[in-house]
């Protein structure tokens, strides 16, 4: 049932309560118990319960007292018969204005409409620029939400598992909520794909055993190893890979677990920077690094904020082997991101750091918050909202740097026309060209993270209809479709064609596709495949206005096994 003691004792782990701060625990126990008497939950608990899981979640992330005691009211106003004024009279404005935003983020109805969709996510938005407790809140909500989703009805739990996957996990992995956001995809995966589950856990229990028992006997070489040069670690522990992570990765790998070698990772937690790097080389002594595969994340962090040295070494028996070094603090970061720095804010100012509520949108890592913020209101249409929000912040994300150092977070397969719109819409309108590393590259060229772009501009340059062709993000599509609009001239462009192909989701089929294409002697400008939730579906855009030429090109194409149809189109 949970007991009031234990969430007292989890928030004074980070920092003690004072007597008023246990008495409004202690009291919110007691509200929310009340108001909830009698309420079940579909799984057969009573609904307290889930308010207790919320509240300890938030305890557990080291929040404070009046977020804690928000979550155990959370569904207080939607549920039972008190409502949110109730909540202002006997916990205060602060509390109630948690509740309140979180009771307005609403339970996100994702029945494929998109607009409803789009207008949760806008509200989400807001309240993480007024006051992140409230998305805080709502994840954990959502983490108790999804640990009990084995009650619900099956369509239900498949709709609730989509939407978790495709908009809260990724949030909290913006948020820098590793772990959060890993078991968000934990929880979601065996709803969403039953099948690939069920191979995953015959196919890698045994691996995983097995790769543990190995790193066991790789420590007792590193340990004394460090102990030689006088390093102590704090601790070194394996680290299993999920199993969504490890999904995703193995398509990637054409499901072949010997191309995983991050399947059980050692990772060591040292005491400072220095170790670190110290610890980095002492491994490369003992064991050559596998060349590409060193990361640093300490002298160059993620865009959420993600701290660590990574490493794969040929390791014990030449077997690859990755290592992960960092200190405790970049762990808290790593496995808390967001709502570890919160509490360490929290802790050194206390109340003043609360009552400065959008401190949050000023930070530095969180300035996409702000970006998000300004462009919502720009975008009057939720389908495309929503599409640009899928497509430029929640997906994989790489990092370019500029001249002068400065990191442009973008969506991966981003160009050189993208870095420079992100920088300013003037520098990717006078865009003529980029060089990327120190290298003229061509504007269509897909940045990889940690490249240095430097943008050639030209005055009153402007930009070309073919950027549409290549462009990733939607800030760039838009500033091109103004110009067009502003300037008709500029939309000439030659007349191509784009094929929509739907295919078997079969490994190889793409190669077959543009080889075929390319037998034809056919230029292909781009090729895209948008994430597809059946057959997948390729759009390929050739340098081709000519009827007869198209319709052989489609009989070749036909041809090709785990092709079911396809369209084309004259653009
Ligand atoms: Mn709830």
């Amino acid at each position: 049932m949970g007991d009031v003691k234990e969430l007292i004792l989890k928030i004074n782990e980070a920092r003690p309560l004072n007597e008023e701060e246990s008495g409004l625990i202690e009291k919110a126990f007691g509200f929310s118990h009340i108001a909830h008497q009698g309420q079940k939950r579909k799984s057969g608990e009573p609904f307290f319960n889930h308010a207790y899981q919320t509240a300890l979640q938030l305890a557990e992330w080291r929040l404070d007292a009046s977020a804690v005691a928000a979550g155990l009211l959370h569904d207080v106003p939607e549920d039972t018969k008190f409502a949110i004024d109730d909540v202002k009279k006997e916990f205060g404005e602060e509390i109630a204005f948690l509740v309140d935003g979180v009771t307005k983020l609403g339970h996100l109805k994702y029945r494929g409409k998109e607009e409803a969709q789009a207008e949760n996510l806008r509200k989400m938005i807001l309240a993480l620029s007024k006051d992140l407790r409230v998305v805080l809140i709502k994840l954990a909500d959502r983490l108790h939400n999804m640990k009990t989703l084995f009650a619900l009805p099956p369509l239900k739990q498949k709709r609730i598992s989509l939407e978790t996957s495709e908009i809260y996990a990724p949030l909290a992995y913006r948020l820098g909520m590793q772990n959060l956001a890993g078991q968000l995809e934990d929880l979601a995966f065996p709803y969403l794909y039953p099948d690939k589950y069920q191979w995953l856990v015959k196919n890698v229990k045994e691996r995983y055993e097995e790769k543990e028992k190995y790193l066991e006997d790789v420590k007792k070489i590193i340990e004394p190893a460090l102990k030689e040069s006088n390093i102590a670690p704090i601790k070194i522990d394996s680290r299993v890979k999920r199993y969504s992570s490890l999904y995703k990765k193995l398509l990637r790998y054409d499901m072949n677990l010997e191309q995983i070698y991050d399947l059980v990772a050692l990772r060591i937690v040292a005491k400072n920077t220095e170790e670190c790097y110290a610890i980095l080389g002492i491994i490369h002594q003992l064991w050559p690094p596998l060349p590409g595969k060193i990361k640093d994340y300490i002298a160059m962090p993620k865009p959420n904020g993600y701290r660590s040295i990574h490493t794969t070494v040929f390791c014990l028996n030449n077997k690859p082997t990755e290592f992960q070094i960092r200190t405790p603090e970049m762990h808290d970061e790593a496995e808390n991101g967001i709502a570890a720095y919160w509490a360490y804010a929290e802790a050194k100012t206390g109340k003043q750091y609360r009552e400065k509520k959008a401190v949050f949108a000023d930070k530095k890592e969180l300035a996409w918050v702000n970006q998000l913020k300004e462009w919502q209101s720009g975008i009057a249409d939720s389908a495309e909202f929503l599409q640009s929000l899928k497509i430029d912040f929640l997906k994989d994300r790489i990092f370019a740097v500029t001249p002068k150092g400065g990191v442009i977070d973008l969506p991966s397969g981003s160009t050189p026309v993208d870095f420079a719109y992100a920088i300013h819409t003037e520098i990717g309108n006078q865009c003529i060209g980029a060089k990327v590393n120190d290298k003229i590259s061509p504007l269509d060229y897909r940045l990889q993270s940690g490249d240095l772009v430097e943008i050639l501009t030209q005055k009153s340059k402007k930009p070309s209809a073919s950027w549409l062709d290549f462009v990733k993000t939607n800030i760039a599509k838009k500033a091109v479709k103004g110009a067009m609009k502003e300037n008709p001239l500029l939309k000439k462009h030659p007349l191509r064609t784009e094929f929509r192909i739907t295919a078997e989701d079969r490994v190889g089929i793409l190669k077959d596709v543009s080889a075929a294409i390319s037998r034809s002697h056919i230029n292909i400008i781009s090729v895209n495949v948008p994430p597809a939730t059946h057959f997948p579906v390729i759009k390929i855009r050739c340098e081709l206005n000519n009827k007869e030429k198209t319709e052989r090109l489609v009989l070749k194409l036909k041809e090709i096994k785990g092709v079911k149809e396809i369209n084309y189109k004259l653009i």
